[in-house]
């Protein structure tokens, strides 16, 4: 395994004490080794998995030429271009019900959507424009040679890769796997995701608070960002401010987990016991992030090998703790899985609703509330923007993104919005 400080440290503006979000992002992806293991599933039971091989299928969809359409087939060469044609009926074709002849000179197919178009056809007429004459078709001028017909392998040809490793899959993945007739295909072995809290003033939900102590909040919002994921989950409660408590917490998480998150204890001035062990037991990088909120986090592996535990030490602030999740953590966990696309939540234009106070130097996550106003999307912040204040999140629907090198935001300016919804 390479040491981590060697890998980031080549890194453009790597500077620990003032890391750029792209910078910490890019040394994060840099470091990380994704999953290789993999398991047999039944199709159905690959939904939200990721793909561990390509999906190559062995038949052409659709299976034969077929009528897009409602109507008649017959042969383009007997289509006149400036007046009507009359064809003679010679039979039907329905969906799963071939026409079982060939179709002549002068001869059509009555045809539905979906059927397998008649030897000897290569054109639709749709139903709506033709007239009827006794057993004589009337087809006006007009239609073109070919038309309304999908050809076999149109969706997708046999032998060549539909869907790629590291895709997720999802309910049109899972179909289309269907619509190959495959049965079971292997996917990446779930990830598996270990965290607690970390503080002396926490307290478990459902107790009485005692002075001075907070209830542990972190761990519900871990749970809930983590959720959707579709990983392996273990809460590990919270742990005291006790290096034996912490020690032995970390090496058991290493034990079950492919990635460790922890929060709290990762800010300047704190009683050192988190960062020491983190140190202590393999190898932990301390940075201080130019952003707001979340500037302390740490990250590392814990132990050496390459079965060693990603470590994500998140600050204790309880808003830090999302931003940094959604910024950092999600996409690492998602790559370590195995997805092989771009996991980020995208980033979309609107307008300004009002002045944003900003300073240069840090990327700011703003939470604020897209909305639409004569005609524009715009933002606005939400209350007030303190790290520990859960409530401007849950106002909020988007993360106003302002930029490393911008400063205050005027009215009507272009900002940047991540949707909460694209990270759930
Ligand atoms: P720390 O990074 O440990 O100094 O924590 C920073 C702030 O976040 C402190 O005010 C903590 O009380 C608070 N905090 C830490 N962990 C939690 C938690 N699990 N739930 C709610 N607040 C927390
Ligand atoms: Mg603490």
């Amino acid at each position: 395994m390479k040491p981590l400080a060697k890998v980031v440290s080549c890194l453009d503006g790597y500077d620990p004490d003032a890391l750029p979000v792209d910078t910490a992002r890019a040394a994060i992806r840099a470091c990380l080794e994704p999953l290789r293991e993999s398991e047999r599933v039944g199709t159905r039971d690959a939904l939200g998995r990721v793909l561990a091989e390509d999906i190559v299928p062995a038949i052409n969809v659709p299976a034969h030429h077929n009528s897009a359409m409602d109507g008649w087939a017959l042969r383009g060469a007997d289509l006149l271009a400036d007046r009507e044609v009359a064809l003679k009926e010679a039979g039907t074709a329905l969906a799963g019900r071939p026409f079982r002849g060939e179709v002549g000179p002068g001869q059509c197919v009555r045809i539905m959507t979906g059927a397998v178009m008649p030897r000897g056809a290569d054109t639709v007429v749709i139903q709506e424009v033709v007239r009827r004459d006794g057993n004589r078709v009337l087809v006006p001028a007009g239609q073109k040679a070919g038309q309304n017909v999908r050809a076999a392998g149109e969706d997708i040809q046999a032998g060549v890769a539909a869907l790629k490793a590291g895709n997720l899959v999802r309910a049109a993945e899972l179909g289309l796997i269907a619509s190959l007739g495959i049965a079971d295909i292997i996917v990446k072995r779930r990830l598996r995701v270990a965290y607690f809290s970390t503080g002396d003033e926490l307290t478990a939900i459902g107790k009485p608070l005692p002075q001075g102590a907070i209830y542990d909040s972190n761990r519900y919002t871990l749970h809930a960002m983590l959720a959707p994921l579709g990983m392996d989950v273990t809460d590990m409660g919270v742990v005291r401010d006790d290096p034996a408590k912490l020690e032995t917490a970390f090496r058991s998480a290493a034990a079950k987990a492919d990635a460790v998150i922890t929060t709290g204890g990762v800010s300047v001035g704190e009683a050192d016991f988190v960062k020491q062990l983190m140190g202590k037991l393999g190898e932990v990088l301390f940075w201080k992030i130019a952003m707001r909120p979340g500037r302390p986090m740490a990250f590392g592996r814990i132990g050496a090998g390459r079965r060693a535990p990603f470590l994500f030490g998140l600050p204790g602030n309880p808003v830090a703790v999302m931003v940094t999740f959604h910024q950092f953590v999600r996409e690492a966990l998602l790559l370590l899985a195995g997805r092989g696309d771009d996991c980020r939540a995208p980033l979309l234009p609107v307008q300004a609703a009002h002045a944003m106070r900003k300073v240069p130097g840090r990327t700011e996550y703003q939470r604020g509330v897209v909305f639409r106003e004569a005609g524009h999307w715009k933002a606005r912040t939400t209350g007030q923007q303190g790290s520990g204040v859960l409530r401007s999140m849950s106002e909020a629907n988007c993360y106003i993104v302002l930029e490393h090198e911008r400063g205050t935001v005027q009215p009507g300016e272009p900002v940047q919005v991540q949707l909460f919804e694209g990270l759930e």
